[in-house]
């Protein structure tokens, strides 16, 4: 794993070589993942999202790694996490982190994708990570950064996190 600090508005790449490593890089980027926040996770058929996802719930006291599992069928997966700090003063962030992932691989068409609500779960505690997100130009449009991951040799993986800061 790239030992780079990831800042806000930059592009961040990082090199995965097994599951184990992908929900340890998960476990770090949590911390930059302060809600509100809405991220497509881009990437194949068994390129890790699910797997990176097991590591940031993790560290947000949300799930164990082992209770994450894909939301292929039911969609949309909600853990809350542990109790979250305001990073701004006057911010009202009291209670836990809301994790929300989703994933729209069996999702067709915006009117399907209109009946999940997905704009309502946005709130001031919440943090998205949607799978297949970049389907819909409408989830494009809500989100404020991606983590794409592409298959190298092997279980070689290529991580890539690009955080909007202009959010
Ligand atoms: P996706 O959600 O992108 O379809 P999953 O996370 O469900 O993919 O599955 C990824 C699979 O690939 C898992 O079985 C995982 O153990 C395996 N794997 C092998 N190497 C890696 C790696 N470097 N990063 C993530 N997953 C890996
Ligand atoms: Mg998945």
């Amino acid at each position: 794993m790239s030992e780079a600090k990831l800042k806000l508005g930059d592009k961040h790449v990082y090199t995965t070589h097994s599951g184990e490593e992908t929900i340890a890089l998960g476990r770090e980027l949590a911390k930059l993942l302060t809600p509100p926040r809405v991220l497509i996770l881009h990437g194949d058929l068994g390129a890790g999202k699910t797997t990176l996802v097991k590591g940031i719930a993790a560290a947000l006291g949300a799930a164990e790694p082992d209770e994450v599992t894909s939301p292929t069928f039911t969609l949309i997966h909600e853990y809350a996490g542990r109790a979250i700090e305001a990073t701004n003063p006057g911010e009202n962030l009291s209670g836990a982190v809301l994790l929300y992932h989703i994933d729209l691989y069996r999702i067709e068409d915006q009117r399907q994708l209109d009946t999940l609500g997905i704009e309502e779960l946005v709130t001031p505690r919440s943090l998205l990570l949607i799978e297949w997100g970049e389907k819909f130009p409408s989830v494009v449009a809500l989100s404020d950064g991606e983590i794409a991951i592409e298959t190298l040799a092997g279980d070689e993986r290529r991580t890539t996190v690009t955080l909007r800061a202009d959010k």
